[in-house]
């Protein structure tokens, strides 16, 4: 059975319920959603003991605000790279180092706190998700931040949280136009990321904000930025 990927619209960022033998999720939102995805999960049938796991695609308030609540109702293990662990058990985003003038305004207006909490789980490249009922493999894919990652489908679906951003103004215009988020902690390993993942294969590229993105047209968009990067030994 090919798992189900199933976008959860919340304020500012989307959260993913992954559907195979069990359940996943992806992403928890900013602080004070849990009930929207409490919602979500009723609404396509998941009963809480069906989830097996909330994975992080990278340790941002917008990804992982709503995580500690949502565990305290549930009772379901946290998982994210060893990278953005600190992050988590910190309740911050850390500093969000802004790519374009116009990030620099934004800033002012994210507060960079969440709930903290200890993650349960640390998960590396290669990953397999196959013990959770998900038939799909972790990818790091830092450059947004230190501990990003992307979860990747054999049949080239991915979420890749933050490490791309679809449209403009957080997604809300012109969507599945491939472009940069607003922050990287490191642009060059941004790029480098981007052109892993589409040597990976990835072709149906899922997001936090906006999207989703065709592999090709993402391609297109970055190649000019991700041919000739030297590999990092
Ligand atoms: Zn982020
Ligand atoms: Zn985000």
């Amino acid at each position: 059975m090919t798992p189900a990927i199933f976008p959860i619209g919340l304020r500012i960022s989307t959260a993913y319920l992954l559907l195979g033998s069990r359940a996943v999720l992806v992403d928890t939102g900013c602080p004070g959603e849990e009930q929207r995805i409490l919602r979500a999960l009723k609404r396509y049938n998941v009963e809480p003991e069906r989830l097996a796991l909330v994975l992080h695609t990278h340790g941002h308030m917008d990804h992982a605000g709503s995580t500690r609540a949502l565990r305290e109702r549930l009772r379901i293990p946290a998982a994210v790279h060893p990278g953005d662990a600190a992050k988590l058990r910190a309740g911050h985003s850390g500093e969000l180092i802004p790519l374009r003038l116009s990030s620099r305004v934004l800033k002012w207006f994210l507060d960079p706190r969440f709930p903290a909490f200890e993650p349960d789980l640390q998960v590396e490249e290669g990953y397999s998700l196959q013990e959770f009922g998900i038939p799909a493999t972790i990818v790091h894919t830092p450059g947004h931040t230190p501990g990003s990652l992307t979860v990747l489908f054999e049949d080239g679906r991915a979420i890749a949280g933050d490490l791309m951003m679809g449209g403009a103004l957080g997604g809300l215009y012109h969507a599945t136009e491939p472009g940069y988020h607003y922050f990287a902690e490191d642009f060059d390993e941004l790029r480098r990321s981007i052109r892993k993942l589409l040597d990976r294969g990835a072709k149906t590229i899922f997001l936090g904000h906006g999207g989703p993105l065709d592999g090709a047209r993402a391609r297109e968009r970055f190649a000019a930025d991700i041919t000739g990067l030297e590999e990092r030994p």
